[in-house]
């Protein structure tokens, strides 16, 4: 276990930009050894996909624009996926006997962000057509302590939290506060899990914006744990972001191409979803999502 730990420790750090680099927005993946668990079966499959538009032909899903010189693009070349490659590669399917999305509270943020996480449940309940869950917080392990530093290690955390996924769950949101400041976030697709700090998503924002980071990590990360690569066609909620400043300008949507693969995976009824999807954005004052959704829930 030491030596497993030693090297997803090694891989983060390299990967959180420690050798000097900008720490990269996204959470990097720490591959696991799959669940001991069988996947159980596929849903029955939902109605035959619909003709997506091109980029751009619907305005409100325009094509990704060129990458700035420090944007995600820029510094990873990554080739897309396309709807029909993610059916043959997705293995996170959502199912009635595996359904669930949950949101694991770690250490102290239940105490001073419990409203927040209840919002982001209801959106993640929306978003995925899918039971979402807060589960009861837990604390953080003194195990996973490294005192030179005063924190929690990242990739110990989510080994904890990866060996302790419900069976029903489709996926495991671990959030914290500061305790994982030196580090964005950690994800284990192969245990249906990640862990990530809401600390930097604070920074310079009021709390509508918080709110809206930490949706779109939410949200973004959750689409990772169910198979989804990064977008390269559109602009859209699982473009990578390299920054910050970048995942600002991400918007909270899915385009037409990720919105099928999430079709396609969870049964979801988009007319239903965006419907909610706008209702929530009314409430919390997201006016220009709210009326991308309306227009999208009248098509
Ligand atoms: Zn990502
Ligand atoms: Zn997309």
């Amino acid at each position: 276990m030491r030596t497993a730990r030693a090297a997803v420790w090694l891989a983060a750090a390299l990967l959180a930009g420690c050798d000097g680099t900008p720490p990269p927005a996204e959470a990097p993946s720490v591959p696991l050894a799959p669940p001991a668990v069988p996947a159980p079966e596929a849903p029955a499959a939902p109605a035959p996909p619909p003709r997506l538009p091109a980029p751009g032909e619907d305005p409100d899903f325009p094509a990704k624009t060129p990458p700035g010189p420090r944007d995600w693009l820029a510094r990873f070349k990554e080739p897309g996926q396309s709807p029909e490659e993610y059916r043959e590669s997705c293995r996170n399917r959502k199912a009635a006997e595996r359904g669930t999305v949950v949101l694991q509270p770690l250490g102290r943020i239940a105490k001073r962000h419990g409203d927040l996480l209840e919002k982001v449940r209801a959106y993640a309940a929306l978003f995925f057509d899918a039971r979402a869950v807060v589960a009861e917080p837990l604390p953080l392990s003194p195990g996973d302590r490294v005192e030179a530093r005063g924190q929690w290690d990242a990739n110990g955390v989510l080994l904890d939290l990866g060996n302790r996924v419900p069976g029903d769950a489709v996926a495991v949101l671990g959030f914290c506060e500061d305790e994982l400041n030196f580090v964005f976030g950690v994800a284990a697709p192969s245990r249906r899990a990640g862990v990530w700090s809401v600390a930097r998503l604070a920074q310079g924002g009021d709390a509508g914006v918080l709110l809206r980071r930490v949706l779109q990590v939410a949200t973004h990360e959750c689409g990772h744990l169910l198979g989804m690569e990064h977008c390269v066609r559109w602009q859209c909620l699982m473009n990578g972001s390299n920054s910050l400043d970048e995942s600002d300008r991400t918007p909270l949507h899915l385009c037409p191409e990720c919105q099928e693969k999430l079709r396609w995976n969870t049964g979801l009824d988009p007319r239903r979803r965006w419907d909610g999807l706008a209702a929530f954005y009314e409430r919390e004052g997201f006016a220009e999502d709210a009326a991308l959704a309306r227009r999208q829930a009248g098509r």
